[in-house]
């Protein structure tokens, strides 16, 4: 069984003091978890900060990005290697980095090839917007994006990672994909893994569902089969909805009897 992975990204939103505020609420609200990992994404600022700052039985910290280079003129960046001692994992890919600060496949697949050297876990954005689902694109879309970002990495590599399946359409929007979308999305990003890096890569490789994942609507998405967890964008900037889904991540798995 592969530990569900519940992720909060905190994009551009919270300073210091209320990047700290909300971790002090949800180390009182969140327990110690054995088999549920619970990770936070706040801004670059204050990855620094938190990482004293958290209960480390409860919580492990990502970065939202990061650049390729491990060092130079790069005015601006934050390289992988910066990151290597303070973060698990770094999220790459995501479809706000695609679309708003034009990231392509090629950019992609060097920052996944960076994190891996860096011994950092990427958290890999894939998914189509409205107009590649309804021109019958999306899993060609998807076959691109996996093909370019795995490029080079062996079968062990590609089994410890993660792809979070984010329709584009579903974020920040409120429009949740249903089930059996998720569901055919994720055998297909199995299938292609399997074919292509083999079936423990296959077994091993956590798979995410984001895009409006919220308290009310999780129950419907813990059953699809293959969904590993889950990758939170607004609802965890609150500490009692991302909480709740915690829980309810939990409390699925305890009744499944695998806890
Ligand atoms: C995200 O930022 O990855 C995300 C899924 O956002 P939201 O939950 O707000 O749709």
């Amino acid at each position: 069984m592969r530990k569900i992975l519940v992720v909060g990204n905190w994009k551009m939103h919270l300073n210091t003091s209320q990047a700290s505020l909300l971790v002090h609420r949800l180390q009182e609200r969140i327990a110690i978890r054995r088999d549920v990992e619970v990770v936070l994404a706040p801004s670059m600022l204050v990855l620094q900060p938190l990482s004293v700052q958290i209960d480390r039985r409860k919580f492990r910290l990502a970065a939202q990005n990061a650049y390729f280079r491990d060092e130079g003129a790069f005015t601006g960046e934050v390289s992988f290697t910066m990151l290597r001692d303070l973060v698990h994992y770094v999220i790459v890919g995501h479809s706000e980095r695609r679309h708003i600060f034009s990231e392509d496949l090629d950019m992609i697949r060097d920052k996944v090839a960076a994190s891996v050297r860096n011994e950092i876990t990427p958290i890999l954005c894939v998914g189509e917007t409205k107009r590649e689902r309804s021109d019958g694109e999306t899993k060609q879309v998807l076959h691109d994006q996996l093909m370019t970002a795995l490029h080079n990495l062996t079968s062990r590599e590609v089994g410890q990672m993660v792809i979070a399946y984010e329709p584009v359409w579903a974020i920040g929007t409120g429009d949740v994909a249903k089930p059996d979308q998720i569901e055919e999305i994720i055998d297909y990003i199995r299938g292609y893994i399997r074919d292509v890096f083999g079936p423990k890569a296959s077994k091993e490789l956590r798979i995410l569902y984001g895009g409006s994942v919220t308290p009310e609507v999780i129950h419907g998405f813990l059953d699809v089969p293959g969904v590993d967890g889950f990758l939170v964008g607004g609802a965890s900037l609150n500490y009692y909805s991302f909480a709740n889904i915690v829980d309810a991540a939990y409390k699925w798995q305890r009744e499944k009897g695998e806890v």
